[in-house]
């Protein structure tokens, strides 16, 4: 039984306005009406890409939740994010995944971008037409960022890309892409080496592999992406030459592990839901299998860890709309947001003994979606790297303090939706 149409948990009232709480309860409904029915249909045919449900979500205008309103978004902030992220991942974490593939490179181009540029491409996010990607991860290099092969050079006024990027969310949705490429001659450091270029889909000599479907996210495409000497003018390089590392990381940090840990949790919500009606549900002695101390034991433990990551993953984000500095907070959020899904979603597969073998039943695909939010913005060895340069003092830059706190228009709007 997934969880929808819960009304947000008392532990989470001190980071939700009266606008998130009227978002929530939107979202529940979408969530109902167009997710549930798309994610039976997104699991029985995998090697299809979800469309409609993208363009359902990008209708309310929910790829610019964090757009100000001078590009025609809702300037709703972080936090407001996380509420959409978390509640359509209790559905479906595919169409959560969508809908945080493209609010990654949305943050860059609001941190980064110009005046010009922001004018030339968020609106086109705010009204839905326009679905963007980050484009980092390399088929040899992974998520080492040093090791970026594709290159930039310059010609005449403009950049001739060529390279690959691999497992590239909404790789096929995407009508541009913020592609990571190498501008600098070896030997340069990776701070200075690397520049963020936007790569319209249709630009020559850009193609996109056909589908191929992962063990979970079915529906979700993050395929790879080919540049055969694809040329983009001058105008299309976001944030300075030689900033690409900054550009990658920020957003990776502010946008990508708040927004993983808004699908880890959904995904644990529907997890713990799916449990404890199993249980309450399958007859043993004079009563049900909820009734057995021992399974009691192990749903209070699954229980303990959902708690503690809904506050995780929402306090982090409030942090942010508050300006205050809480990168390690992010990271945080993301890592143990996965570890403690996964966990619940392994102990639930235990709890429900064969049944859940038993092909279609929903708990295979929280367990298999689950895996899925270990890679991106960043895996568990690379959280626990930052977790521990934070416990020596060692920390790099505060992305919180340095961008999100500086812009304005990170505050969340008041009189947004
Ligand atoms: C659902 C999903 C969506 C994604 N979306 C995007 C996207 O939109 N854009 C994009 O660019 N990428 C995306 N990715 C790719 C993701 O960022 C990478 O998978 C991730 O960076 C790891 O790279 P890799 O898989 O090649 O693993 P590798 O980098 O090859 O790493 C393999 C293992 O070695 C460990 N490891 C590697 N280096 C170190 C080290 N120095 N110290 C300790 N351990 C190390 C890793 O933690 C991992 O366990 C997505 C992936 C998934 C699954």
């Amino acid at each position: 039984m997934p969880a929808t149409s819960a009304p947000p948990p008392p532990a989470l009232r001190p980071y939700l306005t009266a606008r998130h709480e009227l978002l929530w309860n939107e979202v529940d409904a979408f969530a109902a009406e167009h997710a549930a029915p798309r994610a039976v249909r997104m699991e029985a045919a995998p090697g299809r890409v979800e469309r409609k449900v993208a363009d359902l979500m990008a209708a309310r205008g929910w790829f610019a939740v964090t757009v100000p309103a001078a590009f025609g978004g809702l300037g709703a902030g972080h936090v407001a994010k996380t509420v959409l992220i978390h509640r359509i991942a209790c559905v479906s974490a595919a169409a959560a995944a969508i809908l945080q593939a493209t609010l990654i490179p949305v943050g860059a181009l609001l941190h980064f971008a110009t005046t010009e540029q922001k004018a030339r491409w968020l609106p086109g996010v705010s009204d839905g037409s326009l679905l963007l990607s980050i484009a980092v991860t390399e088929p040899t290099a992974g998520g080492h960022i040093g090791g970026i092969e594709t290159t930039a050079k310059r010609t005449g006024n403009g950049w001739v890309i060529t390279g690959s990027k691999v497992h590239i969310g909404n790789s096929h949705l995407a009508g541009a892409h913020l592609v990571l490429a190498r501008t600098a001659e070896p030997g340069v450091r990776t701070s200075q080496a690397l520049t963020a270029l936007m790569v319209e889909s249709d630009r020559p000599g850009l193609s996109v592999a056909h589908h191929r479907p992962g063990l979970g996210l079915h529906g979700f495409s993050a395929g790879r992406l080919d540049l055969n000497h694809v040329r983009v003018p001058a105008g299309n390089v976001v944030g300075e030459i030689g900033q690409g590392l900054s550009v990658a990381q920020s957003s990776s940090i502010l946008y990508g592990r708040p927004n993983l840990a808004a699908v880890s949790l959904g995904i644990h919500e529907a997890v713990a839901a799916t449990t404890t009606s199993y249980l309450k549900g399958r007859p043993r002695y004079r009563g049900a299998l909820s009734d057995l101390p021992v399974l009691r034991d192990r749903v209070g433990d699954m229980e303990a860890r959902l708690r503690a990551a809904r506050i995780l993953a929402y306090q982090a984000v409030h942090l942010l709309d508050q300006g205050l500095s809480c990168d390690a907070d992010l990271i945080n959020a993301k890592y143990l947001g996965h570890q403690w899904a996964m966990t619940s979603a392994q102990d639930a597969m235990e709890l429900h003994g064969a049944h859940a073998l038993d092909r279609d039943y929903l708990l295979q695909r929280l367990w298999r979606d689950i895996q899925h939010t270990h890679p991106p913005a960043g895996t568990g060895e690379v959280q626990r790297i930052r977790l521990s340069d934070a416990a020596f003092d060692e920390d790099h830059i505060q992305w919180s303090e340095r961008l999100a706190a500086e812009a304005a228009w990170a505050q969340p709007d008041p009189s947004a939706a």
